[in-house]
């Protein structure tokens, strides 16, 4: 069934429930006018749904691998990836200074949902080359920045993050990778990292790795941590390629999904890196690489939701099984429990979109304005966002493939892909238990504050809906009040009690900002009244039990015992 690019949706969301046009106005943002925002998305879902969607399975039967130590990509991938770069996408939210396009994240992230459904292992090349532009925008010398900005911006390079390592990957304090000084302004990179997406590439010449180590003085854990540039060829003053570095690919990981995605093991013996920003820092430079990233991952997890839903449902329209309560001979889609399935996938990848987009506002509010305000909505939203799309990705695939029946479970019809690449998303960039142990710890660091201001004004937006839809306004009104007592109840807790709720609790302020999406969808457009039904009436009831967990505190987990577990 070809992919249909939701261009439509992306719009009301960001008109009707983000409220796109007040970055619109600013004087950052000027140019991102009504008619440029459709033109864009109009186009990228044109190149989503014709040239990469078809290259999906395409991948997916025919991986990346690796011949004399060089990855060799998927059929067809080289002209998907060319359209990406020559279309402009990588930097269509870099500066201009270096060719980019300067265009609010909240319109990138809408492209990169409509790339992601159409091809997720394609599209995490570009994904990480615009983390690394972030990057390298914040933090990297004048002299660096002018080197390599242009070349990765233009999509001729691609960029890479390199954190893991075996001991290391929640805990990248653990790294061991070394960085000794050259005596030249350089320094000698070695070590082995793991799980390096696109870590080599036959669709760009260079490859320019992001790479933590460790310099001989940096103290132990992640604050002694340091980011350097290694690329794969050093790069001549005019941009040129100049010698190959001392890295290679060792192998590259078998896996469950995205088989078009080489995921590489990389080994660095001495290569030649140039430090990115102040020594000991590189957590706080990669941290800018990474944030940018999880928001992209959860564009990635409503892409993939979106299209496993529109699969499924192609299914049940086609296929018939007895008598249904509309026909004699109807379609599956009349079942009441294949509708209830299909509902749900809708109201969620919804408000999935919806949380999204917000973030995403959040942060260009945040870069136009300067406003803590927005920094700090744009850092409560980044791991509810990552964490709920992409389990919404897993659990409407899983759906999508529950809807085929057993035809799910063969690989012909294709759903069984959707759920094998999604079960990735809530594990890589930072697993979705560790962004729910941010949003109780760091993110509310606060007392509480920025996740208390974002509950007035779901509160103040549900009091001003009552007059029109009293049922569900007065609903999301509650819900927001149990939502607030249940912060103040984790707020309470020790750490170690409060991450033993906290993805419980991630999932209800996921719940109640989905209600307030589609609270807000349905008084802008009463065509859309019945979802937001399904996600109030059945969806957010969940919100008392998810809270009592939250509540619940760790004692009682520990006092499982190993051998309570293992009976
Ligand atoms: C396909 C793929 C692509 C990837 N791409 C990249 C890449 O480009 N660059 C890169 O650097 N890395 C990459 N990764 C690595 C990825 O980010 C890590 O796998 C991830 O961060 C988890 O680390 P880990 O695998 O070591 O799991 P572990 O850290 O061992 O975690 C195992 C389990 O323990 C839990 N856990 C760990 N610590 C804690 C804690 N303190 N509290 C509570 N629970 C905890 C985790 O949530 C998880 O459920 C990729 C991985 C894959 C599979």
């Amino acid at each position: 069934m070809p992919y249909r690019a939701p261009v439509k949706d992306i719009r009301f969301i960001l008109d009707h429930v983000v409220g796109f046009a007040e970055v619109a106005v600013t004087d950052r943002f000027s140019a991102a006018t009504p008619d440029l925002a459709e033109a864009i998305l109009a186009e990228a879902g044109r190149l989503s749904t014709d040239i990469l969607a078809p290259l999906n399975r395409i991948g997916d039967q025919h991986p990346a691998r690796l011949e004399n130590g060089a990855v060799v990509s998927s059929p067809g991938f080289a002209e998907g990836y060319r359209a990406i770069a020559e279309g402009g996408w990588v930097g269509m939210a870099a500066s201009p200074d270096y060719g980019g396009m300067g265009l609010p994240i909240s319109l990138a992230l809408g492209v990169d949902e409509m790339m992601s459904s159409a091809c997720l292992a394609l599209q995490l090349k570009p994904l990480l080359t615009k983390g690394q532009i972030e990057a390298l925008e914040h933090h990297a010398s004048d002299e660096m920045k002018a080197l390599y900005l242009p070349k990765l911006t233009s999509g001729e390079w691609s960029g890479t993050m390199n954190l893991t390592e075996p001991h290391a990957g929640s805990d990248v304090g653990a790294l061991r990778t070394k960085a000794m000084p050259n005596g030249d302004g350089t320094y000698a990179i070695s070590g082995q990292k793991i799980f390096i997406t696109w870590g080599d590439t036959d669709l760009t010449p260079n490859v320019c790795h992001l790479v933590l180590a460790r310099l001989p003085d940096g103290a132990e854990g992640t604050k002694g941590i340091s980011l350097f540039m290694v690329p794969k060829f050093i790069p001549v003053a005019d941009g040129g390629l100049g010698d190959r570095n001392s890295l290679r690919v060792v192998s590259l990981e078998h896996k469950l999904g995205i088989h078009g995605s080489p995921t590489c093991v990389m080994q660095f013996d001495g290569a030649t890196g140039w430090l990115v920003g102040a020594p000991h820092k590189g957590m706080a430079a990669m941290f800018t690489m990474m944030n940018n990233a999880r928001l992209s991952v959860a564009a990635q997890g409503v892409g993939i939701a979106e299209a496993a839903l529109q699969h499924a449902l192609a299914y049940a329209e086609a296929r018939h099984q007895g008598a249904t309560p509309l026909a004699a001979d109807g379609p599956i889609l009349e079942h009441a429990d294949v509708r209830r399935m299909l509902a749900t996938a809708r109201a969620e990848v919804f408000a999935a979109r919806a949380i999204s987009l917000a973030c995403a506002k959040a942060i260009d509010m945040a870069t136009a304005t300067g406003n803590p305000d927005w920094q700090a909505r744009a850092a409560l939203l980044t791991p509810i966002a990552k964490a709920y799309a992409t389990d919404v990705a897993c659990e409407v695939a899983g759906m999508g493939v529950q809807v085929h029946g057993g035809m799910g479970f063969v690989e012909e019809t294709g759903a069984a892909q959707y759920l094998r690449d999604a079960r990735i998303l809530p594990i890589y960039e930072g697993t979705n238990g560790i962004q729910a142990m941010d949003l109780v710890g760091r993110k509310l660091l606060d007392g509480g504050e920025a996740a208390f201001r974002l509950i007035d004004e779901v509160q103040r937006g549900a009091e001003a809906g009552r007059a029109h839809l009293p049922d569900l306004a007065g609903e999301v009104w509650q819900a927001a009040e149990a939502l607030r007592e249940g912060t103040e109840a984790v707020l309470a807790l020790p750490l170690n009690d409060r991450f033993a709720g906290a993805v419980p609790y991630l999932r209800a302020f996921a719940r109640v900002l989905g209600g307030q999406a589609h609270l807000k969808a349905a008084l802008a457009d009463p065509g859309r009244e019945a979802l937001a039904r399904v996600m109030v009436r059945r969806l957010l009831p969940e919100l008392g039990g998810l809270l009592a967990q939250a509540r619940e505190g760790a004692a009682g987990l520990y006092e499982v015992g190993s051998e309570d577990l293992a009976a």
